[in-house]
């Protein structure tokens, strides 16, 4: 790794951060920058009671590596300065919601915004050496043709430009999408697409890297190649053209959306027959061709990818005349709505309609367990749901707090002034439960399962309903306490 002295990253994410972690970790010898335009954010990263992004490991790779070889920074000088590497890291959100116009390409004006300052930076830098940027956000497919366009439009000294593409994918939850640009030998830009908990970046399923044959397009795969070797093997790296590693990446998210869509589906006519979701489950697994993994089902799946992945895939299918494909993959997304909505109709109506100032208690907002994250969290649309029906909303989740729901719930314009006083958040579920008509829980956390089930139903009203969003309990010890408890499928 000789040739590279500086790695920075703008966008100090959920991606970003712990991406970059990671990498310091593994490379002493390479200085890490993360950069980002909000400055409070970049404030939490440098202390480590204020992270803002909870991921197991992360703590401790920080302590290894913060003010060594990886720093934080708002000072674009200080990100650009000497780099050899920089990754984009900043968010794409979609543009509009599915139910609003069915219009849902993603929002690339953070990407444009810092390609246009890298850019405008190397233009006046007219630095002769080559610098990668990559692309870590998720963008629609030849997002790359438009940033080239753009730097080619300010870097009048570029002659040729050379795109290079790479997807990296650890256990189907992470992933780059990687792309080069060189002008012979002068400049060079790499984007990527990363989505990680820190033990999925450090034990990678596979790395899939898309590129060209070119010596020169050959010469970054190297280089990439070297730089995930040194603690990822060779066997678990994939080489690919651009477009299928482009593709990949949202391909890989759309068929597990796809998953948790499929067996969620059969939970409601499971409800319908008598037939056990549970048992269905172990007699489908053992098929080897279904396997067990990503069967679990669920209340819907959320975070800031599946939704997006599949939609951003419907839209590429649309644009290129597709209509049936298209149509197919939106049906995975109005499953996941579907299944949301029929949820909590669910609690609404087994708690006789009536839901005017009962306290429900919510055990979980993040979208899965182990991480403060919130985005689309299926918790978040059940929550909404119950308090439009006059709720209290009791929470305990063991990180997500208030401020993420309130400003989950604002993004997706669903949020009402009079939820403040409605919604109040607890250290315990214990203490959260008091009084409670219900407990709906609706993340996959371990704390759930430890719960002191039975004393918590002493303070609980009568009947004491538990709805389990997630199949998380056994059904005969939660009935034998006396609660009614409700499970899907
Ligand atoms: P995030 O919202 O947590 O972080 C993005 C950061 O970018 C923010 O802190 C924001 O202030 C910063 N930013 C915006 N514009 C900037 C600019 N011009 N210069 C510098 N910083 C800027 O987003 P995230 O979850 O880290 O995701 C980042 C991208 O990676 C998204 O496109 C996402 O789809 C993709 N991705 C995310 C995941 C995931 O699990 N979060 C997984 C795979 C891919």
């Amino acid at each position: 790794m000789k040739n590279i002295k500086k790695v920075s990253c703008f966008g100090a994410g959920y991606v970003g951060g712990p991406t970059m972690a990671v990498f310091a970790s593994k490379h002493p010898q390479i200085q890490f920058t993360i950069y980002d335009i909000d400055k409070q954010q970049i404030e939490k990263w440098q202390q480590s009671e204020t992270l803002p992004v909870f991921e197991s490991g992360l703590s401790l790779l920080l302590e290894e590596t913060r003010n060594k070889n990886l720093s934080f920074t708002c000072d674009i000088n200080q990100a650009l300065d000497d780099v050899d590497i920089i990754f984009l890291a900043v968010n794409t959100p979609i543009k509009q919601s599915l139910s609003k116009k069915e219009s849902y390409c993603f929002d690339i004006k953070y990407i444009e915004a810092c390609t246009r300052s890298i850019a405008e930076y190397f233009d006046q830098k007219k630095l002769n050496k080559i610098i990668t940027l990559v692309e870590k956000s998720t963008v629609p497919v030849l997002t790359s043709k438009h940033i080239y366009e753009i730097l080619q439009e300010n870097q009048n000294f570029f002659q040729k430009i050379i795109i290079f593409n790479q997807i990296i994918s650890f256990i189907l939850k992470q992933y780059f999408i990687y792309r080069y640009i060189q002008k012979q030998n002068i400049y060079g830009v790499l984007f990527i697409n990363i989505r990680s908990a820190i033990n999925d970046l450090l034990n990678p399923e596979r790395v899939i890297i898309g590129g060209g044959n070119s010596p020169e397009e050959q010469n970054s795969t190297n280089m990439l190649k070297e730089l995930y070797e040194k603690w990822v093997n060779k066997d678990k790296i994939i080489l690919t053209n651009i477009v299928s590693s482009e593709l990949s990446k949202l391909v890989s998210n759309s068929f597990l959306a796809q998953r948790v869509s499929s067996i969620n589906s059969i939970t409601a006519l499971c409800e319908a027959t008598g037939a056990n979701i549970e048992e269905v489950k172990k007699c489908i697994a053992s098929d080897s061709r279904i396997g067990s993994k990503f069967l679990n089902c669920s209340v819907g799946f959320g975070g800031s990818c599946f939704k997006k992945d599949v939609l951003g895939l419907a839209y590429i299918c649309e644009s290129r005349g597709l209509t049936e494909v298209a149509d197919y993959w939106k049906q995975v997304v109005k499953m996941n709505e579907y299944q949301k909505q029929r949820f909590s109709k669910l609690i609404i109506e087994k708690m006789y309609n009536n839901l005017d100032n009962k306290i429900i208690t919510i055990f979980g907002v993040s979208y899965k367990k182990n991480t403060n994250d919130v985005r689309d969290s299926a918790s978040i649309t059940v929550a909404v749901e119950l308090l439009k029906e006059g709720a209290v909303l009791h929470i305990y989740d063991p990180l997500a707090k208030f401020d993420s729901m309130k400003k989950e719930m604002q993004r997706q314009e669903i949020y009402n002034d009079c939820y403040d006083a409605r919604i109040k958040f607890f250290e315990d579920g214990e203490s959260a439960s008091i009084n409670s008509h219900a407990i709906i829980i609706l993340t996959e956390w371990e704390d759930f399962k430890q719960c002191k089930y039975e004393r918590m139903f002493k303070k609980m009203k009568r009947p004491s309903f538990i709805f389990d969003g997630r199949n998380l309990l056994n059904r005969e010890e939660i009935e034998q306490i006396g609660y009614a408890y409700i499970k899907l499928g």
